[in-house]
């Protein structure tokens, strides 16, 4: 573990649940399938009494994750009282299997934004990505979908080398077609995936790099609450994308994601084993004030666990579990 220089924690990641009903290769491999029990995630009180405290905090930008947040049954609740508790920004990740259909829901709620999980244009390699079955057109009319209702889609892709890497050059040609931009994500070694981190990463440095011998990538200004994102348009074309790596230099620096687990945990990385467990606090009926102070003690310093920093990964956890 190491100390580092950070921003204050801006941009909080809610992990709604850790199911899912895609099983991505890298997230949630056969082997690690155990799911927590309902009674050990938090209920609609919780995040009740949680929110205002994480705004309080400073907290400007939520994003629902998971799992796959879209099943969450009570959903549309939770966004509804997500947009009406102050913060600046809204926004939700998904796989898109349901997001055709909640789309026009999201934006009755006041959802600011969604982003997209789609790892490849090509329908064998999507299946093979997500292991599921034909689902590819699904997922781009929920696109196309969420972009008409101005939810502003951000397509995001995890690079894996030999499987998707190829398809960089065709990704911008659908960010220029569709007006949505893509974002090109490094595999991250999570404990679970070791084996498959190893076949299959690839710096996103080096699809920046092929790019930029095709096309001239523009350097954008970076959005101060968009987290670690290198962000370009390229020149000639309404295409937009971003690189995000932890192997990047200065990817911890700029890091001001917290994340929520939706077992309670708070995490002030992505990899730090542990966390700030609140769901006891929750059970017992601790005040606001007893579970701001707990924030405040456990936010007054920042560690990274990053890999590529800290050394190897010891904790098995996939990021469905903490809300990648
Ligand atoms: N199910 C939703 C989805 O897929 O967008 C939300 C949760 S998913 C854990 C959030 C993001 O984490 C997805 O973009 C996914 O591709 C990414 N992800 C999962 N495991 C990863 C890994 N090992 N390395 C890099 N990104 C990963
Ligand atoms: Fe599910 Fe998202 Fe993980 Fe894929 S990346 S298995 S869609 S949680």
């Amino acid at each position: 573990m190491t100390a580092i220089q950070f921003q204050p924690f801006k941009y909080l990641r809610l992990s709604l649940t850790d199911r899912c009903n895609f099983r991505c290769r890298y997230c949630l491999p056969e082997a690690i399938q155990a799911f927590h029990s309902t009674e050990n995630t938090l209920r609609m009180e919780d995040w009740k009494k949680l929110l205002p405290v994480m705004r309080e905090l400073g907290i400007q930008k939520v994003r629902l994750t998971g799992g796959e947040p879209t099943l969450h049954p009570r959903l549309l609740e939770i966004i509804e009282l997500l947009t009406s508790s102050g913060f600046t920004e809204t926004a939700l990740t998904t796989n898109g299997f349901r997001l055709a259909k909640l789309a026009p829901e999201f934006k009755r709620q006041g959802l600011g934004r969604v982003n997209v999980h789609l790892d490849s244009l090509r329908p064998a390699a999507f299946d093979k990505a997500s292991q599921t079955k034909g689902l590819l057109d699904r997922v781009l009319d929920g696109i196309r979908i969420a972009k008409d209702l101005g939810l502003k889609p951000k397509v995001n892709l995890v690079l894996m080398k030999g499987e998707n890497d190829s398809e960089a050059e065709d990704f911008m040609e659908f960010s220029d077609r569709e007006g949505v931009e893509v974002r090109f994500i490094e595999l991250m070694p999570t404990g679970t995936n070791a084996d498959y981190f190893k076949e299959f990463f690839i710096p996103v440095t080096e699809i920046k790099r092929r790019l930029a011998e095709k096309m001239e990538l523009i350097p954008l200004e970076r959005d101060i609450l968009g987290g670690p994102s290198r962000r370009f348009e390229i020149a000639g074309s309404k295409a937009r994308v971003g690189f995000i790596g932890a192997s990047c230099e200065g990817f911890c620096d700029s890091c001001q994601r917290l994340r929520l687990t939706s077992e309670g945990v708070v995490k002030r990385c992505l990899f730090e084993p542990g966390g700030l467990r609140l769901k006891p606090l929750l059970d017992r009926g601790a005040t606001s004030s007893e579970i701001d102070l707990a924030m405040k003690k456990f936010l007054s310093e920042k560690w990274t666990f990053n890999p590529h920093v800290a050394g190897p990964v010891k904790e098995a956890f996939p990021l469905a579990r903490i809300g990648g």
